[in-house]
């Protein structure tokens, strides 16, 4: 793979090499933009690459494993180049290569996980990490982690305890539950719960409610990964109480209520609510499992937002165990919590699966601190950031929306006209489907509409290409700009240099 040195007699090139960027001789070959030619012999060894001073840098800061492969890899592609006779001269500079193994060195160290700046109007953005951590569960994890800790160690007794035990005192203070377990997500509470509770036996849940949730989560295939056998009752649009009573046989195993939390069926509907269908199913002694999703610990409606069903309203109505998300509306971890009544929680929790589902040591510091926020429920809109966020007042988000307008309009100079504009967010993950968030934010189009489409599509890209990626939407040939969530303008004031002038 080495080549060997370019010998001195090749003159221009070797001079290039030796950083003196002096005019190709009229006699070379040239590119079409008339830079000089140069073949693959002009190209210097591996050896000679890594000792040049600026790698001999990189090599001291990184190690010889990745600055060898990465000018391997470099010298390489010039290779390729100058055998297809396009590798221009000024690229086999000193400084171009050094310049050049540097970026390759910091592209591989670079994460591929990176925050963004989420403008897209959508709180709860599934595919951007959903609920932004409060700083108490960031400090809480920042001071744990590095140490070991007493995650199962009980610390009274100086004997083995049980990671649950952590922040089911809480849950149950927070929701009124007897038990509570946690586990990796909702979809993983609900799997365990149906597998403890169900398996091999029935689970009544009615058509209305058969959801599929971001695609990998339908719930029938839920119910047939657990080996619980799924009985339809009622239809999509109306289910009646006697549905799920004819229903009921010797293989029940349980009655299922799951929340239709990204879409609503509406006109002639009729279901059966928690309250009406845990007597139903008690007489039969039977438990009642509702799947809430969001499950959002306080009364949003207090909050000026659209309502949503607390667990502890589930536990009242009767229900007799509550799945929810850690990172939707509770505003912690990715989590699954599971709560309600003592016995079904210790069945759950002697499952085998509740080992390969369990909760890491990492998000359950997280939920504890999260969770430790609702025992001051004054605070929460302030120290909780999707609540903050959620109930953001619009002269607010309008105040950045008016305070950016001229930073961004001069950034991306003449070609594109920015406006302030009055939007519709939403809360996101499911949330609420049909409620809209009344904000504010930007829209950018392009002043020559011809090619709007391309146009917008460009500038989406060097959005997401700033060091801070930025995530708008395009709709109605505007790309929006939904400020709810950009707390600190500075935060994309700052980066708007790096965008191309006249962009993109
Ligand atoms: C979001 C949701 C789930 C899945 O929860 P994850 O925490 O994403 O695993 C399950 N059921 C309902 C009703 C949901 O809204």
């Amino acid at each position: 793979m080495d080549q060997p040195l370019p010998s001195v007699a090749h003159g221009a090139q070797a001079q290039h090499l030796a950083g003196t960027d002096t005019a190709p001789s009229t006699t070379a070959p040239q590119r079409p933009d008339g830079a000089a030619i140069v073949p693959a012999k002009a190209l210097p060894a591996l050896d000679r690459l890594l000792r040049l001073p600026a790698c001999s840098a990189l090599l001291e800061a990184h190690g010889a494993t990745l600055v060898t492969q990465e000018a391997r890899a470099l010298l390489a592609g010039l290779r390729s180049q100058a055998v297809a006779g396009t590798l221009a001269a000024q690229h086999i500079t000193d400084a171009a290569l050094a310049d050049a193994l540097a970026l390759r060195v910091h592209a591989r160290l670079a994460p591929r996980m990176q925050a963004v700046l989420n403008l897209t109007g959508t709180v709860l953005h599934t595919n951007l990490g959903r609920a932004v951590l409060p700083q108490a569960a960031l400090a809480q994890i920042q001071a744990l982690m590095a140490q070991p800790n007493n995650l199962e160690y009980d610390l009274a007794s100086g004997a083995r305890g049980d990671r649950d035990s952590l922040v089911e005192g809480l849950l149950c203070e927070l929701t009124g539950a007897e038990a509570a377990t946690v586990v990796n997500n909702n979809a993983a509470a609900v799997l365990l719960t149906l597998a403890a509770l169900a398996h091999g036996r029935e689970a009544i849940v009615s058509r209305g409610e058969l959801v599929e949730i971001g695609g990998a989560f339908r719930l029938p295939d839920v119910m047939a990964s657990a080996g619980a056998r799924l009985v339809e009752v009622g239809t999509t649009n109306r289910t009646h109480p006697r549905d799920y009573e004819n229903a009921i046989g010797e293989h029940t195993a349980l009655l299922m209520k799951v929340h239709t939390s990204n879409y609503a069926v509406q006109g002639f509907t009729a279901s059966v609510s928690e309250a009406q269908l845990a007597p139903i199913a008690h007489v039969h002694g039977l438990p009642v499992v509702t799947d809430l999703g969001s499950g959002a610990l306080v009364d949003m409606a207090a909050l000026g937002l659209p309502p949503e069903p607390t667990p502890q309203q589930m536990l009242a109505a009767g229900c007799d165990l509550v799945t929810f998300s850690g990172d939707k509306l509770l505003g912690g971890p990715q989590a699954g919590l599971i709560v309600g009544r003592k016995a079904l929680i210790e069945r759950i929790k002697k499952h085998p699966m509740k080992r390969a589902l369990r909760l890491s040591k990492l998000p359950l510091a997280a939920l504890e601190a999260t969770l430790r926020l609702y025992l001051r429920p004054e605070h929460l809109t302030r120290e909780l950031p999707t609540l903050r966020l959620l109930t953001r007042p619009l002269a607010d988000i309008e105040a950045t929306a008016q305070a950016l307008l001229p930073a961004l309009q001069q950034a991306l100079g003449s070609r594109w006209q920015v406006e302030q504009v009055a939007l519709q967010g939403q809360i996101g993950s499911g949330s609420l489907p049909i409620e809209r968030l009344p904000s504010a934010g930007l829209a950018i189009a392009p002043v020559h509409t011809k090619t709007s489409g391309r146009q917008l599509e460009a500038l989406a890209t060097a959005l997401r290409r700033l060091p801070t990626p930025v995530i708008g939407r395009i709709a109605q040939d505007r790309l929006l700009l939904d400020l709810r969530c950009l707390e600190d303008p500075a935060d994309l004031t700052r980066q708007l240099h790096a965008l191309p002038m006249e962009a993109p």
